[in-house]
């Protein structure tokens, strides 16, 4: 079983009289920078000058320097810009980062495929909150803590893993529970279960039974319920109770048919193109396709995000959801208005 760190693992000494630069005010960057800066660090936060999130950062009573201004300044330096931008930010800013100092990551795609290439005798950790970030900001807020991934890339003071516990109790994880991972698990992990299950996957399986109901000439209204819509249900149940409560809770005809035909559709010939996507990540063939991509202006990303957009499936839907929301927003208030 992996280590699972708390509270009481933590010592929250070992960053107190420290400055962390957080590097970015977007979905990260503002709950980590808020949340420390409640948890008494003293917090810079590095931007662009004249951006929004320099307005937004200053306008919440932060402290806010240029990147390379506020790493030089820092003893830790939280990387929390997009993932893309992150190398010209740390050609930027690698001067700041002295002896004893550490480079701190939300998700290791960067270092892991070597975009960025820390200099020596500086710890690089990995504090990584598993929720975007508003929601980070408001575990804190209410006391119930967020669940992170911690991991060390290098460890020069010997130090690295107790202050991203330190780290990681401040911004309100160790509340919730860090588990211990490594940079390339992360990434590896991260990557695969994005593309080949959660965002890849799933819409892929839906779109093919939209269109498969639809191309037999059913309505697509119908099509867009059956297969997207009772996704949510269907994976609530999962997410409450395992795949045991969601089969308990569907009728036997739908449990005999699931378990029957289910593994006809994701069959074996699915779980090639898994292992195939897999040794994508592994070897590090997606991350050039993704750091090509990039360089050339995003030209195939356009194409399929075009694409994807224009799809039968998010007409209907937005015309679907739209009635929906009515529905749902009206049935509240005739449950509160009163009896009499
Ligand atoms: P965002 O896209 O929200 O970051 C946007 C912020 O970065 C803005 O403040 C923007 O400022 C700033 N920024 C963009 N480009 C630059 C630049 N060149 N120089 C300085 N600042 C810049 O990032 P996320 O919070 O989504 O992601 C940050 C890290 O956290 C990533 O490594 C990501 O993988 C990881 N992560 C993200 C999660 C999430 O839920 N979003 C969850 C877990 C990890 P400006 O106003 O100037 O544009
Ligand atoms: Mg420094
Ligand atoms: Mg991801």
């Amino acid at each position: 079983t992996v280590p699972v760190y708390y509270d009481d693992d933590a010592n929250s000494d070992v960053i107190a009289d420290k400055t962390v630069a957080v590097l970015g005010y977007g979905s990260q960057g503002h709950a980590h920078a808020q949340n420390l800066d409640d948890s008494g660090i003293d917090v810079i936060v590095g931007l662009r000058q004249s951006s929004d999130s320099w307005t937004q950062a200053e306008n919440d009573g932060l402290r806010v320097a240029t990147p390379d201004d506020a790493a030089a300044e820092a003893d830790i330096v939280s990387m929390l810009v997009p993932d893309t931008v992150q190398p010209a930010v740390f050609e930027a800013i690698s001067d700041g980062l002295e002896e004893g100092d550490t480079l701190q990551f939300a998700h290791g795609f960067n270092i892991h495929y070597n975009q960025i290439q820390p200099p020596e005798g500086v710890d690089v950790t990995m504090i990584a909150p598993k929720t975007p970030g508003h929601l980070l900001r408001r575990n804190y807020v209410e006391d119930t803590g967020t669940p992170a991934l911690l991991a060390v890339y290098q460890n020069t003071t010997g130090e690295a893993k107790e202050e991203a516990l330190a780290y990681a109790q401040a911004i309100g994880c160790t509340r919730a529970g860090v588990v211990e991972t490594t940079f390339r698990e992360e990434v590896e992990t991260d990557l695969f279960g994005e593309q080949a299950v959660l965002c890849g996957g799933i819409t892929s399986l839906i779109k093919k039974g939209y269109e498969t109901l639809v191309d037999a000439g059913y309505s697509p209204e119908m099509a867009y319920f059956e297969c997207l819509n009772e996704m949510k249900l269907i994976v609530d149940l999962m997410y409450e109770g395992g795949m045991a409560e969601m089969w308990n809770s569907v009728s036997d005809t739908a449990e005999y048919g699931g378990l029957a035909v289910g593994p006809e559709i994701v069959d074996e010939s699915v779980r090639e193109n898994m292992d195939e996507a897999l040794e994508a990540v592994q070897n590090g063939e997606f991350a050039r396709e993704w750091i090509a991509e990039n360089q050339a202006g995003r030209p195939s990303y356009t194409q399929l995000y075009r694409a994807d957009r224009n799809h039968d499936i998010e007409e209907v839907g937005a015309r679907l959801r739209a009635l929906f929301s009515w529905a749902e927003e009206e049935a509240p208030e005739e449950a509160e208005a009163p009896a009499d």
